[in-house]
């Protein structure tokens, strides 16, 4: 093999390389099958090779690829805004492209304080966030995140943002009701709000189910709303980041419609261009528009590659596939499906302490001890075992950490294309099956669990 100098995740160290992909499987060049059990990173929702996408890429490039923001809009542009305007909850229909999660966090971060200058309160310019949440790698989206492992590094350059508990149902206090609990969670953001003063925040962002630093957390009822109360009595936006959970992840179009609440704005990436081509989005309200437009008239955010035909056409495409394949009710469904197969996994095997999700967002937390919950010393170190074992067999996972090392949190999240059929799910069931009894007997030999 020719030396390479691509700067991989794991320096030294060989990855094969992809030859295709087809539905829920990838290819690589030595003509291994793998199933992409997370569609990569919680992304290629409609799974690989759809021809309807490669022929709206190839059509847009043909006609145009490329226009700058400042210069021109374009019809792929204008449709894809029109079509999130009619999936948004509320009056959430007005979006600025971007091209990453992380570009669209930071977008939705600026558009809230400037939404506040433009209303006189250039106070209210911070952000609160919870402990365990991850918003994006950029230094505006990680100062909003709870990811130890990826702030540790940076701390000192980041915004000293407070950050509250987020609902960990799996851990709650025994004795306290999963209302309460829920209340209770809420009800610390009241609290921050005030330590820190109204006057001083512009928004609190959260992700409806918990992704990357949790694997697949679901809140309990009531958590949400009563969010939206704390923030409507204080003057605070509630920006959800459905960059993990929007476009039909969870079953629903917007992993924040399961609890009927509207937020101010709302981030998208990922599953909304399904990995054909980089794309994301913040969406905001009529009334941050109408206030902005009365203002400055103009939103301080912007990146070369913002609404640029290219990924609007491929993003149009992905939407319409959804829509006609209904793969947001097969989230549901199959979703449903899947986790049931991931609770007989955890009944079965003392290594899995949870298997929990909602639609086809799901994840497995390992424990050291099944009976107290206690969780490994290192976060994410046994899911990382798992995930190299079912690397081995053929299936593709992806990695949750607590972020609290010790404390909690070591999981791996199971997510497939939204197209998995219920045999496939069989098949990657047994897999991943084969893969943590694997890890628990290596543990068991080395009396590291029970
Ligand atoms: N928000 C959430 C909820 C995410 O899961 C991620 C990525 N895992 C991001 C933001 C950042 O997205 P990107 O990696 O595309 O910048």
């Amino acid at each position: 093999m020719t030396k390479s100098y691509v700067i991989k995740p794991e320096l030294g160290k060989e990855y094969p390389v992809i030859s295709h992909g087809k539905g829920i499987y990838l290819y690589d060049k030595e003509g291994n099958r793998y199933i992409d059990g997370s569609s990569g990173a919680v992304t290629a929702s409609i799974g690989h090779g759809v021809e309807e996408v490669a022929e709206a890429m190839y059509a847009q490039a043909k006609e145009v690829s490329f226009v700058y923001r400042s210069h021109f809009s374009s019809d792929a542009v204008e449709k894809l805004a029109t079509k999130l305007a009619e999936w948004a909850p509320g009056s959430l229909n007005w979006t600025f492209f971007v091209s990453s999660g992380s570009e669209a966090t930071e977008t939705a971060q600026k558009i809230a304080i400037q939404y506040w200058q433009e209303k006189g309160r250039p106070t209210k310019n911070r952000i609160i966030s919870r402990w365990m949440s991850y918003h994006g790698i950029t230094m505006g989206a990680l100062s909003m995140s709870g990811h130890v492992l990826r702030r540790k590094r940076f701390t000192s350059l980041l915004a000293d943002y407070p950050a509250i508990t987020g609902p960990y149902p799996y851990r709650k206090p025994e004795d306290m009701s999963l209302e309460s609990y829920a209340l209770a969670c809420a009800n610390e953001l009241e609290t921050a709000i005030l330590r820190v003063g109204p006057e001083q925040v512009a928004a609190f962002i959260a992700e409806p189910v918990i992704g990357a630093s949790g694997g697949a957390v679901v809140p309990p009822d009531g958590y949400f709303q009563r969010i939206r109360e704390i923030c409507d009595k204080y003057e605070v936006l509630f920006i959800a980041d459905e960059v993990m959970t929007g476009v039909g992840r969870t079953g629903k179009a917007f992993g924040i419609d399961h609890w009927g609440v509207v937020p101010d704005l709302m981030t998208l990436g990922k599953g909304m261009s399904a990995g054909y081509t980089p794309m994301a989005a913040t969406i905001v309200s009529d009334e941050i528009i109408e206030t902005i437009t009365k203002g400055s008239g103009s939103i301080m955010a912007g990146h070369t590659y913002s609404a640029n035909p290219q990924s609007a056409a491929v993003s149009l495409a992905v939407l319409d596939y959804v829509e006609k394949h209904q793969l947001v009710e097969k989230a549901a469904e199959q979703g449903a499906y899947l986790l049931a197969q991931l609770k007989e996994l955890a009944d079965e095997l003392p290594l899995i302490g949870e298997a929990r999700g909602l639609g086809m967002l799901c994840a497995l937390e390992f424990v050291k001890n099944k009976q107290t919950k206690e969780p490994f010393a290192l976060s994410g170190g046994v899911g990382g075992k798992v995930i190299q074992k079912a690397f081995e067999k053929g299936l593709l996972i992806y990695p949750a950490m607590g972020g609290i090392e010790g404390v909690a949190g070591d999981a791996v999240i199971i997510s497939p294309p939204l197209t998995i059929t219920t045999e496939q799910i069989d098949e990657l069931i047994s897999l991943l099956k084969e893969a943590v009894i694997a890890v628990q007997q290596e543990l068991q030999d080395k009396a590291l669990i029970g």
